[in-house]
């Protein structure tokens, strides 16, 4: 399972196809990929990166500079094309990508469904972008506020990478227990569970630390801040080995 964004002035399709390729050999059931040029764009598949890519091919044209994708390995609902991420919220607003587990969903999902949400999918996934929606709608949250107080009231691991049409300069990114890694390039920026679908762009990295979460904005410098107390975090940036 794995996880790719892009955030630059490049088309993100091909970007994150290619990455998400790169990650095939962490294992996965399913593939799928937001693009975002306007309006969102989502294609998703039960199989390999290259059957998405068919899919694609015939679902989505989009030449969008803000992509998320995603390889999935089934934790909660079977492997099928509903259940493959991204998955967006009710308002079709927000879309996210996550590898781990949310231990309590049921709790969760069951509150969000008295406040009216509906489930599409059988997925823990969906439930945290909803629960994200519903933290951001009540409190009036710009993302990032709204990603880490949704992620305060979840028990499990994560790595995910959200998206904000409200908001479309910006991806926010999490981690507790699977690996993420952002590359800092100019006026770009990539988002991936290791470095392999972006080192052919760029040689500076960040690695996100458990617990900890990013905000990555296209007009400002990486803004990472600890989930638990808002502690901010200096960005450590490293050269990695080409
Ligand atoms: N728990 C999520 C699901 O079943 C994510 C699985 C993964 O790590 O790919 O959809």
């Amino acid at each position: 399972c794995g996880i790719v964004g892009y955030i630059g002035h490049r088309e993100a399709y091909p970007i994150v196809i290619k990455g998400l390729k790169r990650l095939e050999y962490r294992g996965y059931d399913s593939a799928g990929v937001m693009v975002y040029d306007g309006a969102i764009k989502v294609c998703k598949t039960k199989g390999k990166v290259v059957a998405l890519e068919e899919k694609a091919q015939k679902e989505i044209a989009t030449n969008g500079t803000i992509g998320i994708g995603h390889t999935r390995w089934a934790t909660h609902g079977v492997p099928n094309d509903v259940n493959s991420h991204p998955h967006l919220s009710n308002s079709g607003e927000l879309a996210i990508v996550h590898n781990g587990i949310i231990e309590n969903y049921a709790p969760l999902k069951e509150e969000l469904m008295k406040r009216g949400y509906v489930f599409h999918s059988d997925t823990d996934t969906e439930v945290l972008v909803n629960l994200i929606e519903e933290v951001q709608k009540k409190e009036k949250l710009k993302l990032g506020k709204a990603v880490q107080l949704a992620l305060n009231q979840v028990v499990g691991a994560y790595a995910i990478a959200v998206f904000d049409t409200k908001n479309p300069d910006e991806i926010v990114a999490a981690r507790l227990g699977s690996p993420l890694a952002i590359g800092v390039g100019e006026e770009e920026y990539f988002i991936a569970s290791d470095a392999s679908p972006f080192i052919e762009y760029t040689s500076n990295a960040v690695y996100l630390e458990d617990g900890e979460m990013a905000n990555i904005n296209l007009r400002k410098p990486i803004k990472i801040r600890k989930i638990k107390d808002d502690s901010l975090v200096d960005p450590y940036i490293q050269e990695l080995q080409m």
